[in-house]
């Protein structure tokens, strides 16, 4: 007979290893389904909320030691439009915070969640891909690329913006590819950023540099793929891309790494959850890396399914359905709202209508000079409100 679980976690990436440690550390027996990927080279930029809730669950032990802080966020309008929004600084302190949160690289990350569910007898990780399922009764049946099988109650697709374990599930989907890419490298500056992300803002795109320790940086330059792929391909056009769209002001940016290049799309789910099966990560949402959200959200989706799995009763028939359906309950207005947000800020930026570079301007404006909504966006961002 199958291998039984009482959940199979399907996908490898940083949202699907935090998932299947927290819910085999929550008790649950899990069979975590992931195949071996290339090295994920983006960092993520955590917040708060999102750092607290990894060590919270034993995912990471001392921030300090994987990552760096950020207490600061300066915002300059390099459009060059006729409606300029004036350079806006946040600063964590004006908000009585030590830190709006840490950058991570991804690898270390993913090392030290590998590090933390090694020795977790409810684990089982196989090093697969899924390659069907079904569902009889109240268990889904599953088929492995490496010929095995297994048997769960509950499945967690977190298989990303292609998601199959959506599509067994029936839930309906809305993608957007965009025309930009995002461009990432890390960067030694001749003039330190300290903790301060500097986010430039140009007509194709943002050019941010997120602070990485010492001297160190790591660049998200978003742009056309056009653009991107030329500066990937030629060091020379990379070193003046880079001198101009940093404005000189840290004087020379010399490339640590090489260059990798991601297509930028926006995914949108009607449910994250139905018959037996959730989604997390981008398997339930994905949009531009503005703003830092997609992992943040992604950490608070591991964070609602604990919630709905500590009101599981195990015990009971039909418990995996029920746990799908108050997952997708709890997740509704989470993903309705960042996804909206993200995706309207981003298209906003790259406009050329004027209503909508006015309508940027003004908000800029109002968030430079108006204490309460500085709170409100802060909180926003951070996924407090
Ligand atoms: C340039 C860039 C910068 C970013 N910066 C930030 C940031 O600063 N802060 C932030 O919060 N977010 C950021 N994000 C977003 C963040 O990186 C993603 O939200 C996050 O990495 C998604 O993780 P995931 O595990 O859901 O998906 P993925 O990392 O895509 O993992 C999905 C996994 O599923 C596996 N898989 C697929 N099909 C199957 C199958 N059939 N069986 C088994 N496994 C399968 C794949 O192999 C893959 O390993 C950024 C994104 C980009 C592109």
């Amino acid at each position: 007979m199958d291998s039984q679980y009482d959940i199979a976690v399907i996908g490898g990436g940083l949202v699907g290893k935090a998932a299947a440690f927290a819910a085999a550390q929550a008790g649950f027996s899990v069979v975590h389904i992931a195949p071996a990927a290339p090295p994920d080279r983006r960092t993520s930029a955590l917040m708060g909320p999102s750092v607290d809730l990894m060590q919270k669950v034993g995912l990471i032990r001392d921030p300090a030691a994987l990552g760096v802080p950020l207490s600061q966020i300066r915002i300059i309008d390099a459009t060059g439009r006729l409606l300029r929004a004036p350079e806006t600084l946040f600063d964590a302190a004006e908000f009585d915070l030590e830190a709006f949160g840490w950058n991570f690289a991804n690898i270390r990350l993913g090392e030290a969640f590998d590090s933390a569910g090694a020795d977790l007898a409810t684990l089982d990780i196989r090093q697969t891909s899924l390659a069907e399922a079904q569902r009889v009764g109240e268990t889904w049946h599953l088929t492995l690329e490496d010929g095995t099988a297994c048997a769960a109650k509950l499945l967690v697709g977190a298989d990303g913006k292609g998601s199959k374990v959506r599509k067994l599930a029936g839930i309906g989907v809305r993608q957007h590819d965009f025309k930009q890419a995002a461009l990432v490298c890390d960067l030694e500056l001749e003039r330190p950023i300290g903790a301060c992300s500097v986010e430039f803002h140009y007509p194709n795109g943002p050019f941010t540099l997120v602070p990485a320790g010492g001297a160190r940086a790591n660049l998200v330059w978003i742009d056309t793929p056009e653009t991107l792929n030329a500066a990937r391909a030629n060091p020379d056009a990379l070193a003046t891309a880079l001198a101009q769209k940093s404005q000189r002001l840290f004087g020379k940016l010399v490339p640590l790494t090489g260059a990798h290049v991601f297509p930028l799309s926006s995914i949108f789910v009607n449910r994250a959850g139905k018959d037996a099966a959730v989604l997390v990560g981008e398997a339930a949402h994905a949009f531009p890396p503005i703003g830092a959200q997609g992992f943040n959200l992604g950490l608070r989706d591991v964070a609602d399914l604990l919630r709905a799995l500590d009101l599981a009763n195990r015990s009971a028939y039909g418990w995996a359905g029920a746990t799908a359906d108050k997952y997708a309950h709890m997740r509704a207005a989470d993903l309705m709202r960042t996804g909206t947000f993200v995706d309207t800020l981003f298209r906003s930026l790259l406009s050329d209508h004027l209503p909508a570079q006015a309508l940027r301007t003004v908000g800029l404006w109002t968030l430079k000079t108006v204490p309460p909504l500085r709170r409100f966006a802060i909180g926003f961002g951070m996924g407090r409100s």
